[in-house]
C-alpha cells in the first residue's frame, strides 16, 4: 500500500496512539503540538524541590475494563497496583467516598448492616418524586435530603458553576450508594498508575522512526497542504474560528502548595461545602504509593467558567452548547481529508480509556478505507 503523509495535530492520548498505529503500518506521521511538552492533559513532571511525580493539568488514574486497551497501556509503561480512595471533608467531619456503609454509619451515627443501611435510605429517599426530571430531584429520590445536601448539592455547584435542579437526572444515574465497605472510587476490572508516569507512556508510543514531532506548534489552516489526511485534536470551535461561538467549557485553577512529610495523608480530599471555595485538595505524592518522598506537593482545585484564554477541561453539554455543537458538526461534516477526534475535536468529556479505545477504532477505519478505497469520516463516534 501507497505510504500516506498524516499530520496530527495534538501529541495527546487521541493523537499519539493514532499516529503510532499508522506509522506502524508504513505510513509517515508529522504531529504538531501548541504546547511545550507532548502527553496533552496527562502531562506529568517531577516537581523540582520534591522530586515527587506531579499531573499538570489535574491527577489522573488509568481504569478500564477493556481489556485490549489495557494490554496497549502495558506495552508501554509498567503499571502499578493502584486503588482510588477518596475521602470527603463535610461539617468538620472526614468521610469515605462514594458513599459507602462506612460513610452512612458514620453520617447517621448508627451501626447498620447492608440490610438495614438499604432500608434506611429508602426511608430517606423522596418517594413522591415518581419522575425525577433533574439531578436533584433524582438525588432527593435515591438517597434523601441530608445525603444530598452534604455531599453533592455544595460539590455540584462548585463544579458546573449551576444548581443540580438546572442539571439533567441521567448524570446520577444509578443509586449512587453502596451497601458494604468498599471505597474503591471505580468498579472496573484494571485499575493502576503508569511507574515513570503518563508522559514517558506518551513518549515510548510516539518511538517510532516514522513518526516526528514538533512542538511549540500551533496549527493554521495552510498546514494542510501536502498532507493527505488531517487528525485534528483541538477544539472543534477552534478549528472555525469560533465563527458561531465559544463552545462552553468549565476550566480548573490549581494553586500548589508544597509542605514537608504529609499533608492530608492521603491522595484526594473533596470539599463538598459550597462555603469552601476549591472542589478538592489533591497530594501528589499519594498517586505513586510505591515511591518514598520527604516533602510533598498539594493543589487546591478550583473550578469556574472557561474564558479566551483559559485551557478547556469540561465540555458542558447543556440545550445551549448542544445547539451550537449542532451548527460546527454541520460546518465540519462538509470538509474532506480530516478527522476531528479526541475530548476537544468531539467536544466530550473521555476517560483516557475511552480516548486509547476511540484512537485504536480510528485508526483501524483509516487503514480499512484506505484498503477499501473508503473515504475517511470527519467523526468515527457520534458526537451530537
Ligand atoms: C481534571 C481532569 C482529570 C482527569 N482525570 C482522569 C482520570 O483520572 N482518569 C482518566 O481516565 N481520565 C481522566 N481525565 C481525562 C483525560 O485527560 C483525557 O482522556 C485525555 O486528556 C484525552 O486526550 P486527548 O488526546 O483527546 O486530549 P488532550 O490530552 O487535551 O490533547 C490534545 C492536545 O492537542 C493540542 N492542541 C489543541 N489545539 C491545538 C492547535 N490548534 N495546534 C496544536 N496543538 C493543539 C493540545 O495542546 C493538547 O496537547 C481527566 C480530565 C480532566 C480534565
Amino acid at each position: 500500500m501507497k505510504s500516506r503523509k498524516i499530520l496530527i495535530v495534538g501529541a495527546g492520548f487521541s493523537g499519539a496512539v493514532i499516529g503510532r498505529k499508522l506509522a506502524e503500518q508504513g505510513h509517515q506521521i508529522h504531529i504538531i503540538d501548541r504546547r511545550t511538552h507532548i502527553a496533552g492533559n496527562c502531562y506529568d513532571a517531577r516537581d523540582e524541590k520534591t522530586d515527587v511525580m506531579v499531573h499538570t493539568y489535574g491527577p489522573h488514574i488509568f481504569h478500564t475494563d477493556n481489556e485490549q486497551v489495557w494490554n496497549f497501556v502495558n506495552q508501554y509503561a509498567t503499571m502499578m497496583p493502584y486503588v482510588n480512595r477518596v475521602k470527603a471533608t463535610v461539617n468538620g467531619q472526614v468521610f469515605s467516598l462514594p458513599i459507602n456503609l462506612h460513610t452512612i454509619n458514620q453520617f447517621f451515627k448508627k451501626t447498620c448492616s447492608p440490610t438495614e443501611a438499604k432500608a434506611l435510605i429508602a426511608e430517606k429517599g423522596d418517594s413522591s418524586i415518581t419522575d425525577p426530571q433533574s439531578f436533584e430531584e433524582q438525588a432527593l429520590r435515591f438517597v434523601g435530603k441530608e445525603l444530598y445536601e452534604a455531599f453533592f448539592k455544595g460539590y455540584t455547584i462548585k463544579q458546573w458553576g449551576m444548581s443540580p435542579a438546572q442539571l439533567p437526572a441521567s448524570i446520577l444515574k444509578r443509586l449512587p450508594i453502596r451497601f458494604n465497605y468498599d471505597d474503591n472510587y471505580f468498579n472496573h476490572k484494571f485499575q493502576g498508575m503508569p511507574k515513570d508516569g503518563y508522559t514517558k507512556m506518551v513518549e515510548g508510543i510516539l518511538d517510532h522512526p516514522n513518526i516526528s514531532v514538533a512542538l511549540d506548534t500551533q496549527f493554521q489552516m495552510q498546514d494542510r497542504e501536502g498532507y493527505d489526511h488531517v487528525f485534528y485534536s483541538g477544539p472543534l470551535d477552534a478549528f472555525y474560528d469560533f465563527q458561531y461561538g465559544r463552545l462552553g467549557y468549565r476550566t480548573l485553577d490549581f494553586e500548589k502548595f508544597t509542605v514537608e512529610g504529609d499533608y492530608q495523608g492521603c491522595a484526594v480530599m473533596n470539599y463538598c461545602e459550597q462555603s469552601v471555595p476549591y472542589t478538592r485538595i489533591t497530594e501528589h505524592k499519594y498517586f505513586s504509593p510505591w515511591e518514598q518522598h520527604e516533602g510533598s506537593v498539594c493543589y487546591k482545585e478550583y473550578s469556574r467558567a472557561c474564558e479566551e484564554n483559559d485551557i478547556p477541561y469540561y465540555p458542558i453539554r447543556q440545550v445551549g452548547e448542544m445547539a451550537l455543537l449542532e451548527k460546527y458538526v454541520d460546518l465540519a461534516e462538509k470538509e474532506h481529508d480530516i478527522t476531528f477526534i479526541g475530548r476537544l475535536g468531539t467536544y466530550r468529556y473521555l476517560d483516557m480509556d475511552v480516548t486509547i479505545a476511540e484512537a485504536l477504532k480510528t485508526a483501524e477505519t483509516y487503514l480499512a478505507g484506505l484498503e477499501q478505497e473508503n473515504a475517511m469520516p470527519v467523526f468515527t463516534v457520534s458526537i451530537r
